[in-house]
């Protein structure tokens, strides 16, 4: 090699290993990190809580699998529990409004009276965990509802239904074999999953078919998101 070379290649080498050095540092992945199709998405949705029995075995097992949800908050009920409303928000999970009394014939029975209802749910959550929640599940789905989704929307709120379900309230003491297999059946061939759970109280066995629905769906290369 001429001798006038020699810097140009000494430059070059450099530049490879540099190279080498920073790519090998961005292909470093956590070890919680799963490889998902990003056209594959799951959000984890549960309605009805905050329950001692269920809530916190559900964030439990949302640690230890490392995914994030959407809790739809019962504030009547999440009272003297706020300690589980803040260890969601402070885990990363998103707080969303579902009701302050859960009463159909209460809170169906406005325009008014809905909206009430919002107000006072959102307000515990903000009072309690200190944020504002965007996101609103309608008691029974909007679906039910279709005259009155304008009004939430305007409220300032997003409207989360939901098209798959676990079967927990839709199946009379479901076991938990029956739960996983309802969720993977009811999420067959989407690709973007919103997948109904309920943390109120009597659904402990949700709690222990979670795990294992959380494991099948990162099988299957699905990205978990929350709201
Ligand atoms: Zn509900």
């Amino acid at each position: 090699m001429q001798k006038r070379y020699i810097p140009i290649a000494i430059f070059f080498v450099v530049l490879l290993m540099l190279l080498a050095h920073f790519s090998g540092r961005a292909l470093a992945v956590p070890a919680s990190f799963t490889y998902a199709d990003a056209d594959k998405k799951i959000y984890l949705t549960f309605d009805d809580g905050p329950s001692d029995s269920v809530t916190t075995p559900v964030l439990d097992t949302l640690k230890k699998e490392n995914v994030k949800a959407t809790f739809f908050i019962v504030s009547d009920r999440a009272k003297g529990r706020e300690d589980i409303i803040k260890r969601a928000q402070r885990e990363g999970h998103t707080l969303g409004v579902h009701s302050a009394s859960h009463d159909y014939t209460k809170i169906y029975s406005s325009e008014e009276a809905l909206i009430k209802d919002i107000d006072a749910c959102a307000a515990f959550i903000k009072k309690t965990a200190g944020v504002t929640p965007t996101v609103y599940r309608f008691p029974g789905g909007s679906f039910a509802h279709k005259q009155l989704r304008e009004t939430v929307m305007l409220h300032g709120y997003r409207i989360v239904d939901w098209n798959a379900v676990c079967g927990d309230e839709e199946i009379k003491n479901a076991s938990k074999d029956t739960l996983i297999e309802t969720a993977l059946d009811s999420a067959k061939g989407k690709k973007q999953v919103v997948m109904l759970f309920h943390d109120s109280a009597p659904h402990r066995t949700t709690a222990q078919a979670l795990g294992e629905i959380i494991r099948a769906f990162k099988e299957q290369g699905y990205a978990f998101c929350a709201y």
